[in-house]
Formats: structure tokens, sequence, C-alpha cells
């Protein structure tokens, strides 16, 4: 059993079975975002390390992917109990990390739990099909689910151990073996999590970790013949990058990427309940959520009273330094560069272009706050209704006919999450199927379990992880047609 740190731990790359703290590329410092501090140093590896990580994971997938999938299920078990049980000190390096509140870092890690037992009990039941044959020759056509091969996992650092251990859990599960890059200020939250999969007993070179340079490592893995299928999560701009290398090598790749979501409320919905959940969901994680309900589209009959108790709610968000203090609602942005861009979309919204009624400013000290903002009637071409945030920036547009609500929801290129309330079947019904994304939620803003799919459309990506989804990501579909030898 590898010893646990409760404190930050060395971080260290996992290469063929061994814990590297020496990156031969050098290293980088890993910041408190709550108090602007360095807190450890994040090794970079050299290009002869992720050659040493891709030949393990080929040799690994030679061996795992011949694993049974009920002794695929019964490591990843173990992984999900021993992720269970380390949950709490998990969350004081998340915390740490990238400034989550501790209770929302212990609902990542336990929502990551679930999610590896289900996409490990795909691995025992999961099948493929047969298909009637046309003719009397024909014994059997088997239709297989068979793993794609060694798949490169690149993650960011909003949910550092949820969103590796959605890719993690897919691409074991289905036989496939891994390397994971995930982002260089949350190394050690991947690195815990990592952990948990070894002292399971999961083979060497079967799942590997390295850091680095975001570019320059993605594009190494990307481009080596040994890899077969990337999952990025990300945004769109980097996304669309990393597909076209995937496209020109020939990779499968499956992109979840940026989003702005709408949320339209109708004059038919339960008015309190609809703006008590959309407050709090909003500063979720200071709004760095790729699915975070962001642009709200509100019937003028309750608009003045949404935006009233909504800015009301924002303005009583307690925010602070969430290592310091367990009763913070939000803390800090991850990087100091999230502040620039939160000013940014703040300043296209003043004059005639929109009214601030509740933040607007970055809260000066050590680390890197912004206040709970909120927008009211944003001008349509504005950074704020054209640009996804990605922050603690909610804006609130007044509309008189549905059908505008839905032009305006569906007007980006994006298309991850969308919401609506209201209190009519037929309208809920309608809203339901006229939003376009890929998941859209009605009268409620959790839309992500593991048992269902989770991806988007357009500028938001294509494919699904999660759900039954989540292990056929990381297959190949394959057709075995049996005739008889003779007469
Ligand atoms: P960023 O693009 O600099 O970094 C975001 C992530 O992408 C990091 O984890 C980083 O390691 C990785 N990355 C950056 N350049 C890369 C490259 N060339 N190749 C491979 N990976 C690369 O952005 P940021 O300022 O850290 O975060 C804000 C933006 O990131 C937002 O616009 C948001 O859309 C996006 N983002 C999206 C998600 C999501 O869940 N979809 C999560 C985090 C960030």
């Amino acid at each position: 059993m590898t010893a646990y740190p409760p404190e930050y731990p060395t971080v260290k790359m996992f290469i063929n079975g061994a814990w590297i703290a020496e990156g031969e590329a050098g290293s980088m410092d890993v910041i408190n975002p709550a108090t602007g501090q360095v807190i450890g140093q994040c090794p970079k590896a050299s290009p002869a390390q992720l050659d040493a990580a891709l030949a393990a994971a080929e040799d690994g997938f030679a061996r795992w992917s011949r694993t049974p999938g009920a002794e695929r299920y019964a490591v990843l078990r173990r992984a999900a109990e021993l992720l269970r049980q380390r949950a709490p000190d998990i969350a004081t390096i998340v915390t740490a990390e990238m400034g989550k509140p501790r209770a929302q870092a212990i609902g990542e890690i336990t929502g990551s739990t679930d999610m590896i037992d289900f996409l490990g009990e795909e691995a025992k039941r999961r099948g493929g099909r047969m298909i009637p044959a046309r003719g009397p020759q024909m014994i059997a056509q088997m239709v297989t689910h068979e793993p794609v091969g060694p798949s490169v996992l690149l993650t960011p650092w909003n949910f550092p151990v949820n969103l590796p251990a959605k890719k993690i859990a897919g691409a074991l599960a289905a036989g496939c073996s891994a390397i994971l890059k995930p982002a260089e200020n949350t190394p050690a939250s991947a690195q815990l999590l990592v952990e948990c999969f070894v002292d399971a007993g999961l083979p060497a070179g079967v799942l590997n970790l390295v850091y680095g340079d975001p570019g320059a490592v993605s594009e190494h893995l990307i481009t080596s013949p040994v890899t077969r299928k990337v999952s990025f999560t990300g945004s769109t701009a980097v996304g669309k990058q990393l597909g076209a290398l995937a496209a020109n090598h020939m990779k499968r790749f499956t992109p979840e990427l940026g989003g702005h979501a709408p949320v339209i409320v109708s004059k038919h919905a339960d008015l309190d309940r609809a703006v008590a959940m959309c407050a709090a969901t909003k500063f979720r994680n200071a709004g760095q959520v790729c699915v975070s309900p962001t642009r709200f589209l509100v019937a003028r009959e309750i608009y003045d009273r949404f935006v009233a108790e909504f800015a009301d709610r924002a303005s009583k968000i307690k925010v602070g330094d969430p290592g310091a203090d367990d009763s913070v609602d939000m803390g800090p942005l991850a990087h100091g560069r999230r502040i620039a861009a939160m000013e940014a979309v703040v300043a296209d919204s003043g004059g005639n272009r929109g009214e601030v009624v509740s933040g607007g400013k970055a809260i000066v000290g050590s680390g890197f706050f912004f206040e709970p903002t909120v927008i009211a009637n944003p001008a349509p071409d504005s950074r704020f209704m054209t640009e996804e945030p990605f922050g603690p920036i909610a804006g609130i547009v007044p509309f008189d006919a549905m059908e505008d609500a839905v032009r305006i929801a569906n007007s980006l290129r994006y298309g991850l999450a969308a919401y609506a309330f209201s209190g009519n079947l037929d309208e809920a019904y309608y809203l339901g199927r006229a939003l376009r994304a890929g998941m859209v939620g009605i009268n409620q803003l959790i839309i992500s379990s593991p048992e269902t799919p989770f991806g988007g459309v357009g500028d938001s990506g294509f494919g699904s992880e999660g759900g039954e989804e989540g292990y056929l990501a990381f297959t190949d579909t394959k057709l075995v047609m049996l005739a008889k030898a003779g007469g």
C-alpha cells in the first residue's frame, strides 16, 4: 500500500508501475489560488519519459485487454472503495489546489466513486449482439465491442478528481490502457486518484500519469503510433487544435468542451424554487463548470422579481479561503488569469450595454477572488452573451414570447447543457425538445449522474462520457460472420 499523505504530497509521475518525482524537463510551481502561495512542485516529463509511458501503455494494453471483464471490475471496485475511504484527505488537496469549498470537493469525490463503480460493472454486463442471418449457411453474425487501445486522457482543473476518474474508469473498464495528463495546477488531486487504482492492484503499465507543458505533452502523446484514442475535456479553442491533430493521425477523439448554458424561466415556473436553485447552482465552484447555468432568459411578467431575488442571493454568498473556513460558499478562481477574463466581461456590460446589479469586481487580497456578479439585461452582442465566461457571472434577459427565448438560447455555437423551468406540461415538453444541447434539464439543474451520458453538440464537442456511452467511447465495434465450413 502507498503511504497515505494528509499534507500536500511530493508530486510524482507514474510510469510503468514506478513513481517518479524527477521531471527530466524541469518542474512547475503549484499555487494555492486562495493565498497565492506556492505549495508544491509539479515535475515536467521529458520526451523520453513520455516515450516510456507510451511503451508501458502499449505493453499494459496487451495484457489488460485479455483480462476478463469480471477481473477488471474487481480492480475498479476496490479502487472506488479506496477513493471513498480517502475522500476526506483528498478533498483537502482538491481545495488547496483549485479553491473549491470542502463540501463540494467531498461531493465531487464521492460522485467519482459511483462513476467508477458503474463503469466497472459495465465490464461484466456489456456484451455484444447477435444479428439474424439471411441464409442457411450462416451460423452466427456477432457484434462485439473491442477495447480501442492505449488511450490518452487530457483533463482540466475544475473537477480535478471527477473528470480523470470518469475517463480512467471508462478506459480501464473497456479493457484499454491509459496515460493521464491532468491539468498542471491540480497534479496531486490526480495523483491521489491514481494511487487508489494502484493500491487496488492494477497491473503495472495499465495506467500511467505524466505532467508537463500541455501543448507539447499532448502533441507528443497524440501523434505517437501507440495511441489509439484521445479523450479531452477543456476549452473549445484547444479542443479544435487537438481534434485536428487527432484527425491527421486518424485517432478516435472525444472532446468535452465549453458551454454557455441558457436557462429559460417561464411565467408558469415556480418562481421561488427556480430562483433559489439558479442562484445556488450558478456560483457552485465559482461558476467554473462547463454546464453552469449562465444566461437566464426570464418571462417579462416575472423578470423584475427574478432579478431582485437573484441579486439579493448573490450578494449574500460568503466568499473566502475554503482551506481556512469550512463555511465559505465560494472560493477563489483557479488562476490569476481568470480575474482578467471576468473583468473583460464586466467591462463590456456597462453603460447602455447592461447593468451590473450585484458584484462586478475583483476582491483585493492575496488570492484570486471575484465577487459573485449579476448583470441585468446584457446587450445581445456583449461579451457576456456571446462568450463563455467560465466564472461567477450570471446575466438575466427578459423575453415576451417563448419562441424568442428559445431563439436566444439556441443562438450560440455552444450546445452542452440547457435548462428550463415551467409548471406547464406542454411547455416543458416543447422546451425539452426545442433546446439545442447535448443535455437538457427541466425544472432541475443537475444533469450528470453515473448512469447517464454526458456530452455536447456544436462547439461543445461530440460523443459522450458517463453512462453506458462512457464505456462504449473506449471501444471499437467489430463484426464476426461465421459460416458453415462446407455443404
Ligand atoms: P486553458 O485553455 O489555458 O486551460 C484549460 C485546460 O486545458 C488546462 O487543463 C490545460 O492543461 C489544458 N490545455 C491548455 N492548452 C492545451 C493544449 N495546447 N493542449 C492540451 N491541453 C491544453 O484555459 P484556462 O484559463 O485554464 O481555463 C478557462 C477556459 O478553459 C474556459 O474557456 C473554459 O472553457 C475552459 N475549461 C473548460 C472545462 C470543461 O469542463 N469543459 C474545464 C476547464 C477549463
